[in-house]
C-alpha cells in the first residue's frame, strides 16, 4: 500500500515557505461577504505569518437550514484576495463540479473535508475531475477513526496523477464527549506518518478544539510532532462568524498565538540526543495531558448527574455514594502505589469541583424554569 503514494512534500512545494516552519494555512470557515473575506485576508497577510489562505465555499453543514456556503460568487472573493495578498488560496471540494469551479477561478491548492473522505465514491469522483492536472490536493481525516479510507482516499487521488498530495489532521467523531469537538486520536495520525514517511501531514487545531481557548495548547502538540504545518480558522470578527464562531480567532489573535509556539528541532537534526530529563519531562507532559483530558470528560458526565438529579428531585450529596468513592479508590491507589493522603486530598479536590459543577447546573435549570 504504501509504495501506491509516491507525494511530494508540500513544503517543498510551496515557492515562499522555505524556511518558514510551520507551515501556516489560514482564513475563516467560511467566505460570508466580499467584505469579510477581503478584509480577513488583508489582515492575516499583514501578520506575515500566513503562508496560504483558505476560506470554504460550500459549506457541508451537520444539519440543513444552516448557511451552507456564498457558492461560485465567493470563488471571486477568494481570487480577489489572492490577487490583492499575493498568497496562493485554498478551498473545499465535495465533487466535481466544485473542482471544475475551483480550476476555472484560480484557486491555488484544493482540500477534501471529512464528510468527502468517508465516501469512496464522492472521492473517486474528485479524483476523476482531477485527471492529469497539476495541482496540490490536501485530505482531512474521515469523520470516523478509519486509517484506511483516510490512506484510501489519498491514494485514489495518486492514481489520478495528484502528486503533491498532503494529509491534514483535524480529529474524529467519537461518542464519548472530552473536553474537544473532535477527539485528536494521536496515534491515528501518527499511524499515516509512519505509514507514509514522504507525506506531509498538517494539523487543523479549530476543528479538533471546537473552542479557541484550546487551539495553541492542540497547535503546540502538532509541532511537537513535527507535523509539516497547521491549518487555523481566522475571521476578523469571530464571534459574529456565519459557521463555526466558537473556534475561529482574529488575525491579530493568530499572530499572537503563533508567536507563542516553540519549535523545537528534531533531535536527529539538531545532531544530538534529546537528555533524559527532556524525555522525563516529555512523559511527564503527555500524561498530564491525558489527565486533564479525563478530568475534563468527567466533569462532563458530573453535569449530566446534576441534570438527572434535578429532574428527578435527588440531592447533589449523597454521603454514600461519596463514602464508596473514597473507599474504593483509596484501595486502588495504594494498589498502584499511591499513598492514602494523597488519592484523598485529590479526590476531595475533584468531587468539590463536582459538586460545584452540578450547582451550576440545577442553577441554570432553575433559572430556565422559573
Ligand atoms: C472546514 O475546514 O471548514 C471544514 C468543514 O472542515 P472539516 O471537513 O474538517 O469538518
Ligand atoms: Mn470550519
Amino acid at each position: 500500500m504504501k509504495k501506491d503514494i509516491q507525494p511530494e512534500s508540500l513544503t517543498k512545494w510551496f515557492p515562499n515557505t522555505h524556511n518558514s516552519k510551520p507551515l501556516l494555512i489560514s482564513g475563516p470557515c467560511s467566505a460570508e461577504t466580499e467584505s469579510q473575506m477581503l478584509n480577513t485576508a488583508r489582515q492575516l497577510a499583514a501578520t506575515g505569518k500566513v503562508n496560504v489562505l483558505r476560506a470554504g465555499i460550500w459549506k457541508p453543514r451537520t444539519r440543513p437550514g444552516q448557511f451552507e456556503g456564498a457558492g461560485t460568487e465567493g470563488l471571486g472573493w477568494l481570487v480577489r484576495a489572492k490577487i490583492e495578498t499575493g498568497l496562493p488560496v485554498a478551498t473545499e471540494v465535495a465533487n466535481a463540479q466544485h473542482v471544475e469551479l475551483c480550476l476555472k477561478h484560480g484557486v491555488d491548492i484544493l482540500w477534501v473535508g471529512a464528510r468527502t473522505t468517508v465516501n469512496p465514491f464522492s472521492v473517486q469522483e474528485i479524483a476523476d475531475a482531477l485527471q492529469g492536472v497539476d495541482i496540490p490536493v490536501l485530505v482531512k481525516n474521515p469523520v470516523n477513526p478509519d486509517i484506511e479510507l483516510w490512506i484510501g482516499a489519498l491514494e485514489r487521488l495518486n492514481k489520478a496523477g495528484i502528486t503533491k498530495l498532503a494529509a491534514i489532521h483535524r480529529g474524529f467523531s467519537s461518542f464519548e464527549k472530552g473536553p474537544f469537538r473532535n477527539a485528536p486520536m494521536w496515534d491515528l495520525a501518527i499511524d499515516l506518518k509512519t505509514r507514509v514517511p514522504e507525506l506531509a501531514i498538517f494539523c487543523d487545531p479549530s476543528h479538533i478544539c471546537g473552542t479557541r481557548e484550546l487551539i495553541p495548547f492542540v497547535a503546540q502538540k502538532a509541532l511537537d510532532l513535527d507535523m509539516a504545518g497547521l491549518m487555523v480558522e481566522s475571521h476578523i470578527h469571530p464571534d459574529a462568524a456565519w459557521s463555526d464562531a466558537k473556534q475561529q480567532v482574529t488575525p491579530a489573535a493568530l499572530a499572537k498565538l503563533i508567536d507563542g509556539l516553540i519549535v523545537r528541532k528534531p533531535s536527529v537534526d539538531s545532531g544530538s540526543f534529546k537528555d533524559t530529563l527532556t524525555q522525563l519531562r516529555e512523559q511527564i507532559d503527555q500524561l498530564d495531558d491525558e489527565i486533564m483530558q479525563k478530568l475534563s470528560a468527567r466533569m462532563k458526565i458530573s453535569e449530566k448527574i446534576g441534570v438527572y438529579k434535578k429532574e428527578n428531585n435527588v440531592t447533589i450529596l449523597q454521603v454514600n455514594r461519596w463514602e464508596e468513592i473514597i473507599h474504593t479508590r483509596i484501595a486502588l491507589g495504594l494498589a498502584m502505589g499511591l499513598s492514602e493522603d494523597f488519592t484523598r486530598d485529590m479526590l476531595k479536590l475533584v468531587h468539590h469541583e463536582s459538586i460545584h459543577v452540578q450547582e451550576k447546573v440545577m442553577n441554570a435549570v432553575n433559572q430556565r424554569v422559573g
